[in-house]
C-alpha cells in the first residue's frame, strides 16, 4: 500500500526500516515456535529497546525517543505487524498502555525511578483496568484502595491483562472513594507486580498466544502513596485520556494485520492453478483482492489523517476523540474483512497452522474487543459529538 508522502520524513522511513529489520531478524523466523509456546523471550524486549522501539512517544529525558509522533507509531504498529503475530506486538508493546499514565502523572521521584528501567527493556509495564464484573463500563469498577498512613491497601481482582503474568510494574484502577458514584472516586495506583498479595494466574485463549494474558488478585497490597498517578478520585480522567493512544495503536496494527493477509492472498493466487489458470485470473478472486485493497487504502487514508490530527495542539478535542472511536471500528473491521477474504482464497491452506493469515483469523475478535468494543466506540463517539 501507497504512503501518502506529504506526512513522512526521511527520519520516519529511516525508523519504519528499522523496524523492519528488526521484525525480519528478532522475530520472523521464530514466531511459529514462540506462538505455539504461547511465550517468547525476555532478551526480545531489550533488543527492541536497543533499536528505539519501546521509547516511540516518551520523554527522552527518562529514556524514550524524542520528536516522536503519532507517524511513528503508525509506522512501528505496521512493520510489526509483518511477524503476524497479534499476541506478541500487544505483550512487546504493552508498556504502550501501561506507561503513559507513568509519564505523564506520576511524581517525578517515581518517574525517575521507573521510566528507565522500561523504556530500556529491562522491566516490563502492564495496565490493569478490566474487572471479572466488566470492562466497558469503566466507571463501575471494585478494587478498592483505602489509605493507611503512607500507604494504600488495596484488594480486588483484575481480568484479561496483557503481560499480567511477567510485568513487573502494574498501572491498576481503584477506587479510592466508596462513597462516590460512577466516574466519581477512582484513582490510577503504580503497583510492584512482585509485591506481597499478588496471586496471578495464566488465561488460555482464541489467539494472542505468544501474549500473557493474567487475572490478578490483590489481597491487601500494601502501595506506597507516592505511587498515585494524577490526584486522588481523578483516575477516570487518566483513564480516558489514556485510551486515545491505545485505540489508535490498536488501529494501526489492525490495518498491519490486514495489509499481512492481502499480501499473504495476492501472493497465493498469483501462483495456485485451478481449472487451467491462476486463481488471481479468475475475476471473483481479482475482485475479492480488490475488495481487500479499496478497504485498505481507505483505513490507511483515515490512519494519517488522524496521525496528522493528534500532532496538532489545535485540532485536539471531542470531533478527534469521536475520529479515534470510529477509526478504531474502521480498522478492525478491514483486518475482520481482509483475514476472512485471505482465509477463503488460500483454500485448505489458509485454515492451517503456519500461514499468517490463519493465526491473524484468530485474532480479529480481540482487536475488535479489547480497549473498547465496537458498540462502546459507537456511543463514545455518538456523545463527542454531541447526538
Ligand atoms: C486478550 C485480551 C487482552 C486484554 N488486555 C487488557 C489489558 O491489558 N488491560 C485491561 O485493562 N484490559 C484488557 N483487556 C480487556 C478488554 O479491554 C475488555 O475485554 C473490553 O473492554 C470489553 O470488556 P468486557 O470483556 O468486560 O466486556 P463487557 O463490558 O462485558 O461487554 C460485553 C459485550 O457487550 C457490549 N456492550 C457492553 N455495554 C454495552 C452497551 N451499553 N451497549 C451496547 N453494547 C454493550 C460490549 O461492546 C461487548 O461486545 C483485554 C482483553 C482481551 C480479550
Amino acid at each position: 500500500m501507497l504512503l501518502n508522502p506529504l506526512y513522512y520524513t526521511e527520519q520516519h522511513l529511516a525508523f519504519a526500516e528499522s523496524v523492519r529489520r528488526f521484525t525480519e531478524k528478532e522475530i520472523t523466523p521464530f514466531i511459529n515456535e514462540w506462538d505455539e509456546a504461547e511465550t517468547f523471550p525476555r532478551e526480545l524486549y531489550k533488543k527492541a529497546a536497543d533499536i528505539g522501539l519501546l521509547g516511540v512517544g516518551f520523554d527522552e529525558n527518562y529514556g524514550g525517543i524524542a520528536g516522536t509522533d503519532a507517524f511513528y507509531t503508525l509506522l512501528a504498529s505496521v512493520e510489526l505487524a509483518k511477524c503476524a503475530s497479534g499476541g506478541l506486538a500487544a505483550s512487546l508493546l504493552s508498556h504502550t498502555i501501561g506507561t503513559p499514565p507513568i509519564q505523564h502523572f506520576a511524581q517525578e521521584e517515581v518517574k525517575a525511578e521507573v521510566l528507565p528501567k522500561i523504556l530500556s527493556g529491562e522491566k516490563i509495564s502492564a495496565l490493569a483496568i478490566t474487572e471479572p464484573s466488566g470492562g466497558s463500563d469503566v466507571a463501575a469498577l471494585k478494587t478498592k484502595a483505602v489509605r493507611d498512613g503512607d500507604d494504600y491497601i488495596v484488594s480486588g481482582e483484575k481480568t484479561f491483562i496483557t503481560s499480567g503474568i511477567r510485568a513487573d510494574y502494574y498501572s491498576v484502577a481503584v477506587r479510592t472513594d466508596p462513597d462516590a458514584k460512577g466516574a466519581n472516586g477512582i484513582s490510577m495506583l503504580l503497583i510492584d507486580a512482585h509485591s506481597e498479595g499478588i496471586t496471578k494466574s495464566k488465561l488460555d485463549k482464541m489467539g494472542w498466544w505468544a501474549s500473557d494474558t493474567a487475572h490478578l488478585h490483590f489481597d491487601k497490597v500494601r502501595v506506597p502513596a507516592k505511587n498515585l498517578l494524577g490526584a486522588e478520585n481523578m483516575g477516570f480522567f487518566v483513564i480516558m485520556n489514556n485510551f486515545n493512544m491505545e485505540r489508535f495503536f490498536l488501529a494501526a496494527s489492525s490495518y498491519g494485520y490486514a495489509l499481512v493477509c492481502y499480501e499473504e492472498a495476492l501472493d497465493w493466487a498469483k501462483q495456485r492453478q485451478t481449472f487451467g489458470k491462476r486463481l488471481v485470473d479468475h475475476q471473483v478472486v481479482r475482485h475479492k483482492l480488490v475488495d481487500m485493497a479499496t478497504r485498505l487504502t481507505s483505513t490507511r487514508a483515515l490512519l494519517e489523517d488522524t496521525a496528522y490530527r493528534l500532532g496538532k495542539p489545535e485540532l485536539q478535542g471531542n470531533e478527534l476523540i469521536a475520529q479515534i472511536c470510529m477509526l478504531k471500528n474502521v480498522a478492525t473491521q478491514t483486518m475482520q474483512f481482509c483475514a476472512d477474504a485471505a482465509v477463503q482464497t488460500l483454500g485448505g491452506m489458509g485454515f492451517m497452522r503456519g500461514m499468517k493469515s490463519e493465526r491473524i483469523y484468530r485474532e480479529v475478535k480481540v482487536n475488535m474487543i479489547g480497549g473498547g468494543a465496537e458498540e462502546i466506540m459507537k456511543d463514545l463517539a455518538s456523545r463527542q459529538l454531541g447526538y
